[in-house]
C-alpha cells in the first residue's frame, strides 16, 4: 500500500500532502484514498474470480456517501444492518437488489422496507425473526428471500468484543438448530430459503478458524441441498483482518485459497461481506498537538482528537500508529497520546516512542479508514469531523465538519 507515503519528508495521501487538507480543513478530519479503496476493492474481488461472487461491502465499516458510491461504481453490492444503511446505498445510488440484510435485530418496519426495495437477501438471526419475517413477506404479497446465519461456536481468535461465532455470541441461530428451522420454513408462505450464511468475527488474522467454520457450514450447505431446499448463495460474512502495526493477516490471495477450499463441493454462488479489509488502511485521522504535558509518572500528549472521533482504542484496546505529518528528527521519549474527552479512557496511543511533538504540530492516526467515523459520537457536545476523499493530486470535502448547531437539532428547551 502507497496510497499513505512521506515524501520529502512529508506525509501524502496519494499526490496531496496532508498537512494541505489539514490546514485548509482543519482537525480532526478524516481523509481517505480513493486509490487505495479502488485497489484493494479489485485485489479482493480478482482473488475469487474464477468463482461466481458478490461482494457486499459491509456498509457499517464505513457508510459515506463517496464511498459507497464509489463501491457502487466498482460493481459492489452492500451488507446492511439497519433501514438507515439501506437508505444510505439506497442514496449513493447503491443496488438493493446486491444488497444482504444482516442483524439481530431488525424491526418489521426495516424488512418490510428491504422487501419492497428488492434485496437480495435477509440474513435472518432467529427463529422468532424468521416467523416475523414470514409475517412481513405475507402481508407484501410476496416472500422474502432469506438465509439463516447459522453460529458455527468456533473461536475467531480475535479480541472478544469482536468474536461473533461462540456459542456464548448473541449472533446467528445455534448450528444444532439449523436444518429444523428451515423444515419450518419450507411451511410458511412468506419467505423463501435461498442461502446459508456466517459471520466469525473481524479482524481475523488467522485461517484456521475461517477454514472450520466455513467447512461445518458447507457441510450444512449441501446437507440442506439434499433435503431438498433450493439454495444458491452460500454467503462467509466478513472479517478479514488487516495490519495496524505487527499483524500479518492473511492476503486476500490467502483467503480467497482458504475461502474457495472450503466451498468448492457446494457449487454455492459466494456472498462475501468484506468491511474492515477494504477501507481500514485506505483512510487516517488528521489532529493537531494542543499540548504537552509531562509528569512525574508519564508524559502527555493532549491532541484535538477525542475517543468521540476514534473510538476504537478505548473500544478495542486497538492499535493506530501516530505519525508526523511532517517527519522530524531527534531523541525519542515515550508518551501516551490523549484526547480532550473528560474519560480516562480518552487514551488514543499508549507508551509510544517519538520525537517528543511541538504545539501544533500536525500528526495522523494510520488504519483509521474502517469503524472510525461510522462510530463517531458528539459525546462531550464535539462536533463529529470532516471527512476528506483524495484522488490523484485532487481532493474534495466528502462530508462537512459538524456545525455547533447540528448538535441540538431536535431538542427541545
Ligand atoms: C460487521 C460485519 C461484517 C464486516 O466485518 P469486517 O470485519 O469489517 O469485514 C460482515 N458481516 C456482518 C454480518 C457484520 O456484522
Amino acid at each position: 500500500m502507497t496510497a499513505f507515503a512521506y515524501r520529502k519528508g512529508s506525509l501524502h495521501a496519494e499526490g496531496v500532502p496532508l498537512s494541505a487538507i489539514a490546514d485548509a480543513v482543519g482537525t480532526p478530519t478524516y481523509v481517505y484514498s480513493a486509490q487505495a479503496l479502488t485497489e484493494r476493492f479489485r485485489e479482493v474481488t480478482e482473488a475469487f474470480a474464477g468463482h461466481p461472487h458478490l461482494i457486499c461491502y459491509s456498509v457499517k465499516a464505513n457508510s459515506n456517501l463517496a464511498i459507497l458510491k464509489l463501491f457502487t461504481a466498482l460493481g459492489s453490492g452492500f451488507d446492511i444492518v439497519s433501514g438507515g444503511e439501506l437508505a444510505r446505498v439506497k442514496q449513493a445510488g447503491g443496488d438493493a437488489g446486491k444488497t444482504v440484510f444482516a442483524g439481530v435485530g431488525k424491526t418489521p418496519e426495516e424488512m418490510a422496507q428491504a422487501l419492497v426495495s428488492g434485496i437480495r437477501l435477509f440474513n435472518v438471526e432467529s427463529a422468532e425473526e424468521l416467523e416475523a419475517l414470514d409475517a412481513v413477506g405475507r402481508r407484501a404479497g410476496h416472500r422474502a428471500p432469506f438465509a439463516l446465519r447459522v453460529n458455527p461456536d468456533v473461536d475467531a481468535r480475535t479480541h472478544r468484543y469482536i468474536a461473533t461465532g461462540l456459542k456464548t455470541s448473541k449472533f446467528g441461530v445455534p448450528f444444532e438448530e439449523a436444518v429444523a428451522l428451515y423444515a419450518k420454513a419450507k411451511k410458511m408462505k412468506g419467505v423463501r430459503a435461498l442461502g446459508l450464511d456466517c459471520h466469525i468475527g473481524s479482524q481475523l488474522t488467522r485461517t484456521a478458524p475461517m477454514r472450520a467454520a466455513l467447512t461445518k457450514v458447507a457441510d450444512l450447505y449441501v446437507t440442506l441441498k439434499a433435503k431438498g431446499h433450493a439454495l444458491e448463495y452460500l454467503d462467509v460474512g466478513g472479517g478479514l483482518g488487516i495490519t495496524y502495526s505487527d499483524e500479518t493477516p492473511p492476503s486476500p490471495q490467502e483467503y480467497a485459497r482458504t475461502v474457495l477450499a472450503a466451498v468448492k463441493p457446494t457449487g454455492a454462488t459466494l456472498l462475501l461481506e468484506p468491511g474492515r479489509s477494504l477501507v481500514g488502511n485506505a483512510g487516517v485521522l488528521l489532529t493537531r498537538v494542543l499540548y504537552r504535558k509531562p509528569t512525574e509518572a508519564r508524559t502527555f500528549v493532549v491532541v484535538d482528537a477525542g475517543m468521540n472521533d476514534l473510538i476504537r482504542p478505548a473500544l478495542y484496546e486497538a492499535h493506530h500508529e501516530f505519525l508526523p505529518l511532517v517527519k522530524r528528527r531527534g531523541r525519542d521519549v515515550q508518551v501516551d497520546v490523549v484526547g480532550p474527552v473528560c474519560e480516562s479512557t480518552d487514551v488514543l496511543a499508549k507508551a509510544r516512542a517519538l520525537v517528543l511533538p511541538r504545539q501544533d504540530d500536525l500528526y495522523a492516526f494510520m488504519s483509521a479508514g474502517a469503524y472510525g467515523m461510522s462510530m463517531a459520537s458528539t459525546y462531550n457536545s464535539r462536533p463529529r469531523p470532516a471527512e476528506v476523499l483524495v484522488d490523484g493530486e485532487a481532493w474534495r470535502v466528502v462530508r462537512e465538519r459538524e456545525r455547533v448547531e447540528d448538535l441540538w437539532r431536535g431538542e427541545r428547551a
